[in-house]
This record gives structure tokens, C-alpha cells and sequence, in this order.
């Protein structure tokens, strides 16, 4: 299937929301409908963005005037700015994802974006990644219900099994699995054809993801970003993590640092990926694990990246 933007129906009642190029803050979305009943997975990184996706949604599919649920797979922002559109929709997240979205409030993005030009290296980065987006006018609408492990939601004749299978790439990573159709919406666990990133981690736990979604056996997966994928995608993601992981932990045992590390280890399996910046992060990640340390927070995360950016 092409990877192109709009909608790409993915199942019977069941479509995608694609964003290429899939880069940063380039999120997809999910709209799943039975009868006269609609459900939303995640919403955009802005109003206007979000804004003409529910359009679009509209016009392809009468029912999804009216949005009765809308579910955020985690909490960064491309997946929930958007989220104050859905009117009265029932919002659902996991218990650690309705936690998190309360911290990077949509204000303080757009402060960041403001300061970024008198930032440096750092600023400039940050404008690469974010300097597309509005996040002016953002009220974040929190989720109204949550749950832990997993949740069963029926709509109308179906049902859709909300697994939460964080900490990952964050606290609260869910997946909303459609079992009757073999359709998964990974949310962020899968960033097709581009490196993952642990914002929290562990990277062990994020490889027990994938093998959870293996045995799931499902035949379409929609990414959280990227073109359409499937199990194949996931055997990859878990076969770089775990390469990546017994790469960083000799590399850690002579006292590397992550950057150094980063620099050093060969990628040529996944030469072809996207965002390979984020390379640092995930063996920072590895790095705080093998020493039970605290993972980096985002501020120092992006300044690893902007020097991996600028040294390759
Ligand atoms: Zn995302």
C-alpha cells in the first residue's frame, strides 16, 4: 500500500490516519466504526492538524461526525494536543499515560519553540523536530477514564482489547488490538522504517512488547508513525534492540559514554532507518538500566541528539 496522507482503510469499518513522512511529531491515528458507533485512537500534535484529520474522517465516513470514544495510546503530545476537538467524547488512557499527560503541558512546548532560536545547537535541533507545529491555544483535555493491565471496550458488534504494555517508549504505551480482524494500532511501541525511541524504557521491557505483539499474530499494524506495517516490522525492532543491547552493555563495561557509544556502533542492517539521532537515547537508556540509574529527561535527550546530529 502507498504511504500517503489521509485515510487508508486498514480493515472492514477500520481505517488509518497516515502523516508522512512519519518524522518527528508526524504521528498516525486510528478510526475504528461499528454501526453508529465511532472510536478514535490518539489525536495530532495541533489544533489545525487534528482539526482537518476529524474533517477528512467526516467526509469518508458519515458516522464519525460524532466521536463517542477516543483512546491516547501515551503521552506525548503528537498523540494527544489535539484531543480538546473530541467535544465529550469518552477520553481513555492507561493510569500511567493520564499521569504523564500532565506533565509537558502544551504551554510549555510552545515557550520552548519560542526560546529555541537564542538556544544553540540545542535550539536549532528542537526547531527541526517542532518548529512546524502550533501549539498555541492547546487546553490538553485529560483522560476522563483509565485502567490498568488491560480493557476490554465493546463497540457495537465488536470488540477491541486495550493492552497496556508500558513502560516502554513511556510510562503508559498502549495497544489497541482488534483480535476478529488481525488489525493492531501500536501507537509508538512500532515507529516503522524509523529508530524507536526510549523515553522511558526499560529497553528489555520494550522487547517483551514486541514479543507480545508477535504472538498476537496480527496481519496489519498501524504504527504510531510510518508507512503501514506488519510482524516483519516488529522482528526487526526487536532484532535491533536486542543487538543494540548487547552492543551498549560491552561498550558500558569499558566506560564509554552513550555518545561515544553511539558513534561507534555499526547500523548497517538498519542503515536505512530515520531519525537515527535518537541512537543516543536508547543506549542512555540501556546505559541507566545496566547501572540502575534514572533514564534522561527529555531536555538532556535532545542536547545527546543535537551532538549525535552534529558529529555524523
Ligand atoms: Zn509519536
Amino acid at each position: 500500500m502507498s504511504y500517503t496522507k489521509g485515510l487508508q482503510e486498514v480493515g472492514d469499518g477500520l481505517d488509518a490516519y497516515l502523516q508522512p513522512d512519519g518524522g518527528w511529531g508526524w504521528s498516525n491515528a486510528g478510526l475504528v466504526v461499528d454501526g453508529e458507533r465511532t472510536l478514535l485512537i490518539d489525536t495530532l500534535f495541533d489544533l489545525a492538524l487534528t482539526d482537518e484529520m476529524l474533517r477528512t474522517m467526516r467526509d469518508a465516513v458519515p458516522t464519525a461526525a460524532r466521536i463517542d470514544t477516543l483512546v491516547n495510546t501515551h503521552a506525548n503530545g503528537d498523540h494527544c494536543y489535539g484531543n480538546q476537538l473530541l467535544g465529550d467524547a469518552r477520553i481513555i488512557a492507561s493510569e500511567p499515560t493520564a499521569q504523564e499527560m500532565t506533565e509537558l503541558p502544551p504551554a510549555a512546548m510552545a515557550a520552548l519553540v519560542k526560546q529555541a532560536p537564542s538556544m544553540g545547537e540545542l535550539g536549532a535541533f528542537f526547531l527541526d523536530c517542532f518548529g512546524s507545529f502550533d501549539f498555541g491555544g492547546i487546553e490538553l483535555a485529560l483522560p476522563r477514564e483509565t485502567f490498568s493491565g488491560e480493557l476490554s471496550i465493546e463497540l457495537g458488534d465488536r470488540e477491541l482489547r486495550l493492552i497496556e504494555v508500558g513502560p516502554a517508549h513511556t510510562r503508559g504505551d498502549t495497544l489497541v488490538h482488534v483480535a476478529a480482524d488481525r488489525v493492531l494500532y501500536s501507537g509508538d511501541i512500532l515507529f516503522a522504517q524509523a529508530h524507536p525511541i526510549a523515553w522511558a524504557g526499560p529497553v528489555s521491557h520494550w522487547i517483551d512488547a514486541c514479543d507480545r505483539i508477535l504472538e498476537m499474530d496480527p496481519e496489519v499494524i498501524v504504527p504510531g508513525h510510518g508507512p503501514l506495517a506488519g510482524p516483519h516490522d516488529v522482528r526487526e525492532l526487536r532484532s535491533y534492540f536486542q543487538y543494540l543491547y548487547s552492543e551498549a552493555t560491552r561498550r558500558h563495561a569499558e566506560g564509554m559514554t552513550p555518545l561515544q557509544a553511539a558513534r561507534s556502533i555499526s547500523l548497517d542492517r538498519w542503515a536505512d532507518w530515520r531519525e537515527s539521532e535518537r541512537l543516543v537515547v536508547n543506549i542512555a537508556n540501556i546505559f541507566a538500566e545496566l547501572s540502575e540509574t534514572e533514564p534522561l529527561d527529555p531536555l538532556a535527550a535532545f542536547e545527546q541528539m543535537a551532538a549525535l546530529k552534529r558529529s555524523s
